[in-house]
């Protein structure tokens, strides 16, 4: 009978014990909860867990020192994964370990695609590619392999070509007013570029900054020889299901004076899309150029938001759309700007640091 109450003492002190360690966290050592506490970040469901199959596993222990003699079996496992995770956003792994004291150490193979804290577990997913996701004890590894997505896709339209398609076209669905299907666009007064080479080069730089970020990049062309009007720009975007569509020009006037960047968009009295996406276009614009502006330190047009009703290819788009006119060419300062590689690598991050900032990332 004293065995059998002796027992039961000591099998309540050792599941007390370690309740009150977990809940203790971090705060205290070296007891039979040690191992249970040794992974500071793990919380009190999992170190109630370990404690309780260390005491159900561990039939002839009469004292609570005897509790810490553990088999020297090393196991180590998995108790929070997740098969993908959307670029940008974390997800807490955790592994449980047994038979060991040390701390499991949590890594990734490719941290260009994914970050992870080593003592924490927390994944950040950064763009879209697999990662494996590994747990480490001395003597035991294991690995989770994980999808990273992408968290929007974003269809950029670099403006004009160098090839113009001939005709008209409907400026928005169901309109019976008709425009050109696209115009060759403007030069650099002073450097001489075309606009659509400039809008190519930009393009393909956003383009790489955004795919970094964990964004799906869809661009309306890949060259400067095809000839592709608005209304079918808008269309990729359409059919690309995009989360937002940043159509990229740049301005031109008779007088040299005139400078500073704009956004054009679809308000909401816009006639065709102004109910359905006049809101969202306006904070895009206003995402955008907040972000360039801040970037470049380009100066700004009156307040950089001009409303549109004749832009076809705005009022065929069916998501969020916005057309930057990223300065102007006819001004020698913006034009030379525009054309240095350095002020395009700002443009470039003002442009995408709007679109974080529309997604709310
Ligand atoms: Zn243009």
């Amino acid at each position: 009978m004293k065995r059998i109450i002796a027992f039961l003492i000591a099998f309540i002190l050792i599941v007390s014990g370690g309740v009150y360690m977990t809940s203790a966290e971090g705060t205290s050592s070296g007891d039979a909860s040690a191992e249970a506490s040794s992974d500071s970040s793990a919380d009190s469901v999992v170190a109630t867990e370990v404690t309780t199959g260390e005491v159900t596993t561990t039939e002839t222990v009469t004292t609570e020192a005897a509790a810490t003699e553990k088999t020297n079996k090393v196991s180590l496992s998995w108790s929070k994964t997740v098969k993908s995770l959307k670029a940008g956003k974390t997800f807490t792994f955790k592994a449980i370990a047994t038979g060991t004291d040390e701390k499991i150490k949590y890594s990734v193979n490719k941290t260009s695609i994914a970050s992870i804290n080593k003592n924490t577990g927390v994944l950040k997913g950064k763009k879209v590619g697999k990662v494996t996701v590994k747990a480490t004890v001395p003597g035991k590894t294991i690995s989770f392999a994980v999808n990273i997505k992408y968290k929007k896709i974003v269809c950029i339209d670099p403006g004009h070509s160098g090839v113009v398609p001939k005709g008209t076209e409907p400026i928005a669905p169901g309109s019976k007013t008709m425009k050109a299907k696209m115009s060759s666009g403007t030069c650099g007064n002073y450097t001489h570029v075309p606009e659509y080479k400039l809008t190519m080069v930009m393009a393909k730089k956003l383009k790489a900054l955004l795919v970094e970020r964990g964004y799906k990049v869809v661009l309306t062309r890949k060259d400067n020889k095809t000839a592709i009007s608005n209304v079918e720009r808008a269309k990729i975007a359409n059919n690309a299901k995009a989360d937002a569509y940043l159509r990229l020009h740049a301005d031109s006037v008779l007088s040299s004076g005139v400078r500073g960047m704009s956004m054009q968009y679809a308000s909401k009295g816009n006639p065709y899309v102004g109910k359905k996406f006049g809101a969202k276009n306006l904070k895009l614009s206003k995402c955008v150029r907040d972000g360039f502006v801040k970037a470049t330190g380009s100066q700004v047009r009156g307040n950089g938001l001009v409303a549109r009703n004749d832009l076809s290819g705005t009022n065929w788009a069916n998501v969020p759309t916005t057309l930057i006119e990223m300065g102007f060419m006819s001004n020698p300062t913006e034009d030379r700007l525009m054309q240095d590689k350095d002020y395009q690598a700002k443009m470039a991050k003002g442009m995408a640091d709007g679109i974080d900032a529309y997604f709310g990332y």
